[in-house]
């Protein structure tokens, strides 16, 4: 029987963001399940948006024997610890150092990890496997859009497939990919050509969106390019919020021979370069966005959702600053926004109890500059030990875990208030304190491009702004330091060039 060791340890990282990622951190999960090891890593991966669970499935419709290793994920953020890094990525390496023959290792990473030590946390990881494996055992991983490639990530996996949707509805199906080509690695027991190109320009994430163009019509392009001489293709956007060499958008092709993989490569390299003046679009400041939704919403008959895009916490925002609530509250809109971490406000507000009114210092914790917490009275309206489930397509049906939370109401601003971080990208996380998102005018989501997956369907009109928070929406106002020399840090320039020492 084919053995194969999967495993999976997912951080997105923004080297500018002010929080880092924690050995508890991964523990808890945030957003994502919470850490798994051995066979309990079979229970979780189930009927869910993960690389992992995706992989699971088919390998066993194909019939593999899995040996499940460890699997956790945090919320994207500053560095991930060393200690963090180190307890998980041996409890990886000692668990396939355990697992006895193995005929392969699939392995679910994100690809833009950055350590407190190591610029290159994948890179890393795939050496430190490698060399428990040897050469000749096939090492096959799944990568989020926003991986930032590196040649040594290149060099150590045998395949290396991105997902190729944001929002990422197709998590699972990248891992079934992976199952796809495996068996076709086993079965031929050939090895496939590499070809590897970085791009010379980093994409703002709000232009990467797969819904839109011109990135939709790059991933329609680059799915017919896969044929028998290149079964695998992929195109990695990059997280441009990651200060070191190979940050930005990256080509990666698998093929017979060289010159397939190369042209396979080559082909989607032009395209996106001849795309570079369309990744650009309007960004609104917050006062002028919700004016503008208020003016929209009045002959609208579905909301109008305000992506408030900086303090993604899927991008490294500590989705606690109060610019759009400020700006919603002064313009008096009638308005649901979501969601704000601030445990000690949703202990207050569950002390209080409904029904109370509660002076609050809100959100504004994380210390981004130009925010602070927003000293207001709310009233409490509703309650929650923040379970419950997120059945749209970015989670999936994962079993979110916000911990005591609650909805704020200020004006006719209603407010979602958590214990524990996670993008705002499902309907569930306003109905869960009890906010029905269809019947707001306007509603201010706490994300770039995740939420439109399930939020879309139900809105008028999407707008983004710009609020203070970790993740400018544009890539050139980064106080960038390590880039590789050349690349322009945002479509047409301009050109990153080294800070003198
Ligand atoms: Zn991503």
């Amino acid at each position: 029987m084919t053995r194969i060791a999967v495993g999976g340890f997912l951080h997105e990282t923004n080297t500018f963001a002010p929080t880092k990622a924690t050995f508890a951190d991964f523990q808890h999960g945030g957003g994502w399940p919470a850490m798994t090891q051995g066979a309990d890593v079979l229970k979780v991966m189930r009927r869910i948006n993960v690389g992992l669970a995706g992989f699971v499935e088919a390998a066993e419709t194909t019939g593999w024997e899995l040996v499940p290793i460890i699997a956790c994920g945090a919320s994207p953020s500053a560095h991930v610890t060393r200690d963090a890094f180190e307890r998980i990525v041996k409890v990886m390496v000692d668990g396939i150092k355990a697992a006895g023959p193995l005929d392969a290792v699939y392995l679910d990473l994100h690809g833009a990890m950055v350590t407190e030590h190591l610029d290159d946390g994948e890179g890393e990881i795939l050496a430190r496997v490698r060399r428990v494996i040897g050469p000749h055992v096939p090492l096959v991983t799944s990568l989020d859009l926003h991986a930032n490639v590196t040649p040594e990530m290149v060099a150590h996996a045998d395949a290396l497939i991105a997902y190729r949707t944001y929002p990422h509805v197709d998590m699972a199906d990248t891992g079934r990919a992976c199952a796809r080509h495996l068996a076709l690695l086993l079965k031929t027991k050939q090895c496939l050509a590499k070809a590897f190109r970085q791009l010379p320009f980093l994409i703002p994430i709000s232009w990467q969106c797969t819904n839109d163009q011109p990135t939709k019509s790059i991933y329609e392009k680059l799915a017919a390019l896969e044929s028998e001489a290149v079964p695998t293709l992929s195109f990695a956007p990059g997280f441009p919020a990651a200060d070191f060499r190979d940050c930005g958008p990256s080509v990666f092709a698998y093929g017979k021979t060289q010159g397939d993989a190369d042209r396979a490569a080559e082909a989607i390299v032009k395209l996106i370069e001849s795309h570079e003046d369309d990744f650009d679009g309007k960004i609104f400041l917050p006062d002028e966005g919700v004016r503008y939704a208020m003016e929209l919403a009045k002959c609208a008959s579905k909301p109008i959702i305000i992506a408030d895009t900086q303090d993604n916490p899927g991008a490294g925002g500590d989705s606690d600053t109060t610019g759009m609530l400020r700006a919603l509250v002064r313009n008096k809109a009638s308005a649901a926004t979501g969601v704000i971490y601030d445990p000690v406000s949703a202990t207050a507000a569950h002390a209080a109890g409904v029904g109370a009114t509660v002076a609050l210092s809100l959100g504004g914790k994380s210390g981004i500059p130009g925010d602070e917490p927003y000293q207001e009275t709310f009233v409490v309206e509703k309650l929650s030990d923040g379970r419950f489930i997120a059945p749209g397509p970015y989670y999936g049906g994962r079993e979110m875990e916000m911990g005591p939370s609650a909805c704020l109401r200020i004006g006719e601003v209603r407010v979602v208030v958590s214990s524990h971080k996670a993008q705002l990208a499902d309907q569930a996380m306003y109905r869960y304190v009890g906010i029905e998102p269809t019947e707001q005018q306007i509603l201010v989501n706490k994300s770039s491009v995740h939420f439109r997956a399930d939020f879309e369907p139900i809105a008028a009109k999407l707008l983004i702004c710009a609020a203070p928070g970790a993740m400018p929406a544009d890539t050139a106002s980064l106080p960038w330091t390590r880039l590789r020399p050349g690349i322009r840090i945002k479509p047409n320039g301009p050109v990153f060039i080294p800070p003198s020492r």
